[in-house]
């Protein structure tokens, strides 16, 4: 194994290479170096998959609204169709379900987390994926199966972006306001409207004199590239010189593509992402032994075996399992063999586990691209956290193609962008296509992100609410806002490995408090303060966040390098005692029937 050959002067240069490296890409102005789509860029919030119809302002009373119809939109809206809630509208600004996945749809989209885990209510819709890790029309085509499972699509708003969400103290509800007119009277909203939903672009001086053409990859442009999601040949760019600013999780996925089809294709790289082994396969449904509750059984085994916890098997097998077992074996090997188990002894084996992971995923560089100079460019030199893992089977022997080159920027990012092109170390690129992999906005304010505000009782905005940090119970419930329910991940499990299992948790959790206050004919629920001041006492006890560790190299998984404050982290973090302890809280919180910390009226 590589870590055999490490010795400890070995680890030390690591260290300090990955302290270098960081070094030379700490900006001042972190979150801030980042442009919100304004001017010529502003079509980049416009949805280029459907044309809005026509249809007149709905003005109606209703159980549930869910803004969002996404996976977490999704989720909520089966889990209160299971409950026998179906007074319900989805309102989505995208012209039809799928959230994430109705947006990006750029060649070579796919999920890295596997899809008996990924896909969410696989058991209830009697869906099996076709592959270990699935292309983005299989998903998309799953978050409509679920929509039409749960008979959820009659009446969502599509093409609708909510304007305001405002609390009617004297009714007791909500009132949804969107651009089409509409006014909707809900006594429950649940939003859904994700994580990183709204794109963003680089600072990068003379961005707007651009003269070629240009998109970002969650608007990709078929109409000037040719081709399509399934990964049809974008015949258009054969004569074209494309260049890519970005080599995050989504430029790793359709550079292959782009070195495919592009005339000559230029990769403007700030930082290499880590890539390690993907081993997709088709799955046949005859290996597995699937009886009821199969899912659930799944879902636990990973999220367990990839928070460093122990189960019999893995059922799931990858990239994210391994890295976390090996981490979990060194503390054993360590303790077994008389030393003590402390926080030390644990992050002294997760640095070391971590240590031969990334010494792997820099030999397979080596082992995968031919040119010396290109392959040690696209070496990751920081810890594998610090940055969104990536897996894929094909992105690096990209790099060998002859229409294909490597720009590396040395951590500094592009210098300037031209009419004609883009400057990197005082050497212009001629362009005529130049694509965004630049990422969505983290941090910045809730209502910035979600498009719209909501105000609270008396007239209290969440953004106020939350301006210093996020204040809920579970990450669902917000004292001041009564019916109102936020399906996400962050203050709840956290579990960054799998989105989705999140999103479902916290929909059955909202469906079973939806459906438990009709039932008694309660106008109102809401989370006592005391409740939401000692669960958020909790979170800041979060001994277990990775995020703004010293050593790693800036990105939104650690609030781009920027000391992590108290709003930043209550923004980000998790249940302390991890993932896992989370769901088997909220389990038996939702199975004690006490709604403890839930006041109905
Ligand atoms: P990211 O934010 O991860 O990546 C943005 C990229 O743009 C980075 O490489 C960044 O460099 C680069 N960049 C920013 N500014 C500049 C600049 N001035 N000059 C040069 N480069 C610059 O966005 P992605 O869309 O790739 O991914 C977002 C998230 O979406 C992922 O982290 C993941 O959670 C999810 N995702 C998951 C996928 C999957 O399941 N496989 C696929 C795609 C996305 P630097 O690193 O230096 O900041």
């Amino acid at each position: 194994m590589a870590d055999q050959a490490l010795t400890d002067e070995q680890r030390d240069a690591i260290h300090a290479r990955y302290r270098a490296e960081r070094d030379k890409r700490l900006r001042p102005d972190g979150n801030a170096q980042y442009l919100q789509p304004t001017g010529r860029f502003a079509d980049l919030l416009e949805d280029p998959w459907s044309e809005p119809s026509e249809r007149a302002p709905v003005r109606e009373e209703l159980d549930v609204v869910i803004i969002g119809a996404g996976f977490a939109g999704l989720a909520t809206g089966a889990r209160l169709a299971q409950s026998g809630v179906t007074d319900v509208r989805l309102v989505d600004s995208a012209g039809g379900v799928g959230g994430t996945w109705y947006w990006n749809r750029y060649p070579g989209a796919m999920c890295d987390t596997a899809a008996m885990v990924y896909l969410p209510l696989l058991e209830e819709t009697g869906y099996l994926p076709t592959m270990k890790y699935t292309a983005a029309p299989e998903i998309h085509g799953h978050a409509e199966r679920i929509a039409e499972h749960f008979g959820l699509l009659d009446r969502a708003l599509f093409s609708t972006r909510v304007t305001d969400l405002r609390w009617d103290d004297g009714h007791h509800r909500w009132v949804v306001s969107t651009d089409r007119g509409d006014e909707l009277h809900a006594r429950f909203v649940a939003m859904g409207t994700g994580p990183l939903n709204r794109p963003k672009l680089p600072g990068i001086p003379g961005i707007d004199e651009f003269e070629g053409h240009t998109f970002h990859t969650s608007r990709w442009d078929y109409d000037y590239t040719g081709g399509g999601p399934d990964g049809s040949p974008m015949e258009r760019l054969a004569d074209r010189r494309v260049g890519i600013i970005g080599t995050g999780a989504t430029a790793v996925q359709c550079i292959p593509m782009l070195a495919r089809d592009a005339g000559e294709l230029l990769v403007f790289q700030r930082t290499p992402s880590s890539i390690d082994v993907r081993a997709n396969r088709p799955l046949d449904p005859e290996e597995f032994e699937l009886g009821p509750g199969w899912q659930r059984e799944w879902l636990v085994n990973f999220a367990t075996l990839q928070t460093g916890q122990f189960a019999e098997v893995d059922l799931v097998e990858d990239g994210w399992t391994d890295i976390a077992q090996r981490i979990r074996d060194r503390v054993v090997a360590e303790v077994t063999a008389g030393g003590e188990f402390t926080p030390e002894t644990i992050a002294k084996a997760f640095a070391d586990s971590d240590d031969e992971k990334m010494e792997e995923i820099r030999a397979r560089v080596d082992e995968i691209v031919s040119d010396p100079a290109t392959a040690e460019a696209l070496k990751p030199w920081y810890r594998q956290l610090c940055k969104r893992p990536c897996f894929h089977d094909e992105s690096l022997d990209a790099y060998n193609r002859p229409n294909v080159h490597l720009v590396d920027t040395d951590g500094r990012g592009v210098e300037r962008i031209d009419a004609t092109g883009v400057w990197v170390g005082g050497v212009h690129y001629d362009l005529d296509c130049l694509v965004f992999a630049s990422g969505f906005e983290v941090g910045t304010e809730y209502a910035r992100r979600a498009g719209y505000e909501t105000l609270g009782r008396d007239g209290v905005t969440l953004t106020e609410r939350w301006s210093g940090g996020m204040q809920s119970l579970h990450g669902i419930h917000v004292h001041g806002f009564p019916n109102l329910f936020v399906v996400g991940m962050a203050q709840g499990a956290n579990l960054i490995s799998n989105v989705t299992h999140n999103l479902v948790e916290s929909a059955t959790t909202v469906a079973l408090v939806v459906a438990h206050a009709l039932e008694i004919g309660a106008e109102e629920v809401e989370v006592t303060q005391e409740a939401e001041r000692e669960w958020v006492e909790g979170i800041e006890r979060n001994p277990g966040s990775f995020m703004g560790n010293a050593e790693c190299t800036p990105g939104y998984y650690n609030n781009e390098g920027q000391p992590l404050g108290r709003e930043a982290l209550l923004n980000v973090a998790g249940y302390p005692a991890g993932p896992v302890a989370f769901f088997s809280y909220i389990d038996r919180w939702r199975r004690s029937g006490d709604y403890e910390g839930l006041e109905f009226r």
